[in-house]
């Protein structure tokens, strides 16, 4: 590594957003000089972007960071992004001391700043006085929002990892509260982008040779233009005209917010893609208000009920809790019912887990552990027949899907569909990843779908 040359190494966890966040940090210290190292040991500036939903998440983060320790050379820095880095604020630099940087998401826009004052920290030997410097002289660079940022983090120096889609924020932070969820708390309060902006990205990105789009947003759908001129069913229809885009996904949608125009605009858009994740988290009405949801599970099966009287076939998958608090067993066979009725094409099942800041750490968390797990098992294998029946229904159709990658082991392409399913499928001529091809389906699994090339 020469003297000056600023190296560093980016691990990511958790959501697509965070994995999007990286995608522009990434860009970010690139633009600002950096070169981007494949190990922690070439690197002389370790950044970890974390995330704190679930699970003791702020635990393996201090453990990461001791392991991180072990490296720690002169002039090494180590950084704290996401979620964690916004929760646990300068308690990272007291259990963490070799810790130089602590930045939350909503900070990530005066990140080339911070990176100036941490870069003459990292390319001079001699210490400089920053303000930050503390008492033991290590320099100590915080970006901690106290919700009060209006700015979404917008930069032309996205690094994007896949040559073929690509995702675009077009929304901040959540003003939800739900009462079990440390989001609000860690990504700040709800900022929009201008609907301009996100099309003059998608438009970049289509010149650039993208095809697939995937808005994200905690609630995408709870989107506000600030500049007035679009609802967030006429963005996902503007951006799906974007010339060159082929497909837009979106993610993650709020009941709540989640309007007819948005399946009206699915029906009459071809390249917006048959697919909504909607999260509903209890089929239990009275566990949704103690989760602080703001609907009711007729409200949200009215919701489901736009989507099936639609003219496409609309997938639909969604989140669900087990064991939150109070939830008895009639509550517990509500959810199920619910999937029974849904019938979705994929559920994300997550045992409830206590998160710090939130209304609901103050009740008692008084499911076993183990019964948590009977519940989320005996929920996962119902909903297992269900997908299996689910796609059942697509064999001896013919799909186009995108060509994803290659398995070399199964000498199988691996494509998704609009449906947002994996098809694994033969060919025997030679495919280019990101084409778009039709797939006669076969076999079907609960999880994927098996076919062959039907050109
Ligand atoms: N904004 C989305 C919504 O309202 O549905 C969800 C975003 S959250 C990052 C993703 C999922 O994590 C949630 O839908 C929920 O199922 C799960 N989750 C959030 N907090 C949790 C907690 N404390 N314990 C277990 N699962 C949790
Ligand atoms: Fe969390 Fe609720 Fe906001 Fe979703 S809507 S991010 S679950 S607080």
């Amino acid at each position: 590594m020469a003297a000056t040359e600023k190296t560093f190494y980016l691990e990511t966890f958790g959501c697509q957003m965070n994995a999007h966040d990286s995608e522009k940090v990434v860009g970010t210290l690139i633009s600002e000089g950096y070169r981007q190292v494949e190990t922690v040991e070439e690197a002389g500036l370790v950044l970890y972007n974390t995330c704190s939903i679930r699970d003791k998440a702020e635990q393996k983060v201090f453990h990461r960071l001791a392991d991180y320790k072990k490296l720690q050379k002169e002039g090494k820095k180590f950084g704290v992004l996401g979620c964690v880095a916004q929760q646990e604020g300068h308690k990272i630099f007291e259990r963490a001391p070799h810790v130089s940087l602590v930045c939350g998401s909503a900070s990530y826009w005066k990140l080339p700043g911070m990176l100036a004052q941490l870069d003459t920290d990292i390319i001079r030997d001699d210490r400089p006085r920053s303000s930050q410097l503390a008492a033991d002289g290590l320099v100590r660079i915080t970006g901690l929002d106290d919700r009060q940022t209006d700015k979404c983090f917008e930069t032309e120096f996205t690094a994007r990892t896949n040559p073929h889609r690509g995702y675009i924020t077009i929304i901040e932070g959540c003003d939800k509260f739900c009462s079990y969820c440390v989001v609000p708390f860690t990504r700040g309060k709800e900022r929009s982008r201008t609907s301009e902006s996100v099309l003059a990205e998608a438009q970049r990105m289509a010149d650039l040779g993208y095809t697939e789009i995937q808005l994200l947003g905690q609630n995408v759908n709870s989107y506000k233009d600030p500049a007035g001129k679009k609802s967030f069913a006429e963005l996902l229809d503007a951006v799906g005209r974007v010339p060159g885009i082929r497909r837009v996904r979106f993610t993650t949608s709020h009941p709540r917010d989640f309007g007819k125009d948005i399946v009206d605009a699915i029906d009459s858009n071809q390249a917006l893609c048959d697919h909504v994740h909607l999260p509903v988290q209890s089929g239990s009405t009275r566990m949704l208000d103690a989760m602080q949801r703001l609907y009711t599970r007729d409200q949200y099966l009215e919701r489901i009920s736009w989507m099936k009287a639609a003219k496409r076939d609309i997938s639909i998958t969604c989140d669900v809790i087990v064991g939150f608090p109070g939830e008895t067993e009639h509550d517990f066979e509500e959810t199920l019912s619910l999937l029974d009725e849904v019938q979705y094409d994929g559920v994300f099942a997550f045992k409830y887990s206590p998160r710090p800041n939130t209304p609901a750490i103050g009740l008692d968390d008084a499911i076993p552990d183990a019964e948590k797990s009977r519940r989320l098992n005996f929920l996962l294998e119902r909903q297992r027949s269900i997908q299996q029946k689910r796609n059942q229904k697509h064999l001896g159709e013919s799909v186009e899907v995108m060509v994803e990658s290659r398995n070399e082991a199964r000498a199988q392409w691996v494509g998704r569909t609009t449906q947002n399913k994996t098809l694994n499928f033969t060919s025997d001529r030679n495919l280019e990843l990101g084409s778009y091809v039709p797939v006669r389906v076969t076999t079907a699994f609960p999880n994927s779908l098996v076919g062959e090339l039907a050109i």
